[in-house]
């Protein structure tokens, strides 16, 4: 027998939004090694475990291989014919039962930004809605929102060369050390090559925080406060960059009597973050000539996300941190290609390149361009879709690559809703938590087996490209929604995602000069990219996108965090963990990386631990009042206090999202899962 042939590909890795590129070397569908190079963008020779160790799972036994369709409550394997037929069939009557908008998509951060193109296309003219979304809704709609009302875009404002060149870093609600590795190891190596300064905002001890020239540790949910406080004294004393502000912002007056109720006794008073460490902010952002301002979701998951976010940006724009090499505001994107899912369109407002879908001139050139009248108004998000299905309105949901049944907050309202569908579409890798509900399982392709695009949190566009081939009968997502379009009407042609991505650039302005061929390779983008292939690596050198070419301010205020009855004594904290993504659906089926870290767990504080007895490694119980977990105790002094913290990579009984309610940031409708109180029983 003929030995198999060693090859070497190039691919984007799925696990964060860092976007790490690397060559990966295969025979047949062994993974020999994952090797670094140099020229990749983002992180040149480094990946961290994930990216390096964390791809066993596409040779899973547990692979879905097969259309899965639910007969009889129970799965049998069918043919692609019968599957595709039966969801146009479902599909097609249960629009003209109940019209378009009882049909909604969710697209996915984990699919490339062609699929996303795609199935927001699917949506809009081929069934007819715009009840389309991502997951970006859970993580960092806050921000974007936060950054599109005050600068203009809704991407990091610069890139991740861009933080490492800076003079201080301020980080606020992240943890890139687990979250983001390669992008915490420039940090890392900035603070000890050239002494850059790093100034953290978290409740955990988080290893950034670990070694920061400053941590503060304010109260859960008063991040707006001592971010106000620190704004007044900055405007106060004249520190803040009067000349940036007089020649590119607006609204400072009004932002400024927003700021009047934040007080530095107030924000003491609220955050527990003394006058000191206040002025010490002050003083550290006033006397670094280039800062940026990076944060995540423990500033966005909470009901006054979005302000908080604007706060941050804010702050930014007023010591005149934007616009100039090794400044800027970066809100970490989690999915490797969350920027990309909202870029291509699969938002419930906006269609590619964040073109409202209100507005008659740019419905008009879609139109056009696919053939179809497209629905006017705004589409439901994924918090709406669960409430919709629950009133009766939503008869049927198709996703892919989402783990909606875990992921979403309040997970049992979200499992009560997906058995309440009349027709669920679930397009996966795995059988997943949210497939087992369905009607229809559809088994698609990881990245490691397709081609495509991705953007990471710097804006930048990269390809993948196909290290193995589809595992058994499985299939791009792509291919699957091509297929199914065409049955239900559409007459869609494509051959390969470069036609799908060079027809999605032609409609946005935004990637107007990406083309296939640019990104071959190593090579990639930073949108905006402009007709003639020049790319943008930091934005806003020349003024902002808004009218007159000027930021505004936004005044803001604190939204009190949501009262718990004092039966719910401690505050519980979520993230990710070095080890594993997300719900684990992939890691936790690599057995390296399984072994490592195989279960979840709560983290106890010291303190905590000897009030409550609780012995390193003794079950507790954790009690909301939408649910309950059980979980293994490790009391260390990263929490403190009455603090505890579970990684969010539990796909089992420890799942965080059976906790968390459904309460959400006022602006977005993103869940506010940082906003969370139980009682512990000792077990
Ligand atoms: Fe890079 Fe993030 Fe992948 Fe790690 S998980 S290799 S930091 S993209």
């Amino acid at each position: 027998m003929r030995e198999a042939r060693v090859r070497k590909t190039k691919t984007v890795c799925t696990y964060c939004g860092v976007g790490c590129s690397f060559d990966v070397w295969t025979k047949d569908r062994k993974i020999l090694k994952v090797e670094p190079r140099m020229e990749a963008p983002a992180n040149q020779i480094s990946t961290c475990v994930k990216g390096k160790f964390g791809w066993d799972f596409v040779n899973s036994s547990e692979r879905l291989v097969k259309p899965l369709v639910r007969k009889e409550d129970r799965f049998v394997h069918v043919e692609w014919e019968e599957a595709l037929d039966l969801v146009a069939g479902r599909l097609d009557e249960i629009r003209e039962s109940h019209g378009p908008d009882a049909i909604a998509c969710i697209a996915s951060s984990k699919c490339t930004n062609e699929e996303n193109y795609l199935m927001q296309k699917f949506a809009r003219s081929v069934i007819g809605t715009n009840n389309i979304d991502n997951c970006s809704r859970y993580c960092q709609s806050p921000a974007t929102w936060a950054m599109r009302n005050t600068m203009g875009y809704g991407g990091d404002s610069g890139s991740i060369t861009d933080i490492a060149r800076a003079d201080l870093v301020v980080v606020i609600g992240a943890n890139p050390a687990e979250s983001h590795p390669v992008l915490s190891t420039r940090i890392r190596r900035a603070q000890k090559m050239r002494g850059q300064k790093l100034l953290v905002g978290d409740i955990r001890k988080n290893d950034l925080a670990a070694r920061a020239d400053l941590w503060v540790k304010p109260a859960p949910g008063t991040d707006l406060v001592w971010l106000a406080a620190v704004s007044n004294i900055l405007l106060d004393r004249g520190w803040h960059d009067e000349a940036f502000v007089d020649r590119w912002v607006e609204g400072l007056s009004d932002w400024k009597e927003s700021l009047a109720p934040y007080t530095v006794e107030y924000a003491e008073e609220i955050t527990g973050v003394s006058r000191t460490e206040l002025e010490r902010v002050a003083r550290m952002i006033r006397d670094a000539d280039r800062v940026c301002f990076l944060w995540a979701m423990g500033v966005t998951q909470h009901t006054g996300g979005s302000e908080t976010s604007a706060a941050i940006c804010n702050l930014a724009l007023a010591t005149g941190q934007v616009g100039r090499p090794g400044t800027g505001v970066y809100p970490l994107r989690g999915h490797n290609n969350v920027q990309g899912a909202g870029d291509f369109g699969c938002a419930p407002d906006l269609l590619p390149g964040y073109q409202s879908v209100a507005d008659e001139s740019i419905r008009k050139k879609f139109a056009q361009a696919w053939g179809k009248e497209l629905p006017t108004g705004p589409g439901y998000d994924n918090f709406t879709m669960i409430e919709k299905i629950h009133e009766g309105d939503l008869k049927a949901l198709i996703l892919k690559g989402e783990e909606i049944a875990l992921v979403d907050a309040n997970a049992g309202h979200v499992t009560r809703a997906l058995e309440k569908l009349d027709f669920l579409v679930v397009q996966e890798v795995f059988l997943s938590e949210t497939a087992k509900y369905a009607d229809v399982v559809l088994p698609a392709s990881p990245s490691l087996e397709k081609e495509g695009t991705f953007t990471n949190t710097e804006r930048r566009i990269q390809r993948l490209s196909r290290v193995l081939s589809p595992l058994g009968d499985s299939r791009p997502d792509w291919e699957i929604l091509v297929d199914l379009a065409n049955r239900m009407g559409a007459d869609w042609n494509y051959s390969h995602p470069k036609e799908i991505l060079e027809e999605a650039v032609t409609l946005t302005d935004l990637m107007a000069g990406v083309t296939w061929e640019r990104l071959d390779g190593y090579q990639s983008l930073q949108w905006p990219v402009h007709f003639d292939g020049s790319d943008t690596p930091l934005l806003y050198t020349d003024g902002f996108p808004r009218p007159g070419a000027k930021a505004r301010f936004l005044p803001v205020s604190w939204t009190e965090p949501l009262r718990f009855s004092e039966e719910y004594d401690l505050h519980l904290n979520n993230g990710r963990m070095l080890e594993h993504f997300h719900e684990g659906n992939m890691t936790q089926r690599v057995p390296g990386l399984e072994e490592k870290v195989p279960k979840t767990y709560v983290e106890i504080s010291p303190d905590l631990a000897r009030e409550r007895q609780i012995s390193e490694g003794a079950q507790v119980r954790l009690v909301s009042p939408w649910g309950a977990v059980k979980l293994r105790a490790v009391v260390t002094d990263r929490v403190q206090g009455k603090e505890l913290y579970i990684p969010m990579n539990d796909a089992g009984e420890g799942a965080i999202n059976r906790l968390t309610g459904s309460h959400h940031d006022k602006h977005t409708r993103t869940p506010a899962y940082k906003e969370l109180s139980v009682r512990m029983e000792v077990l």
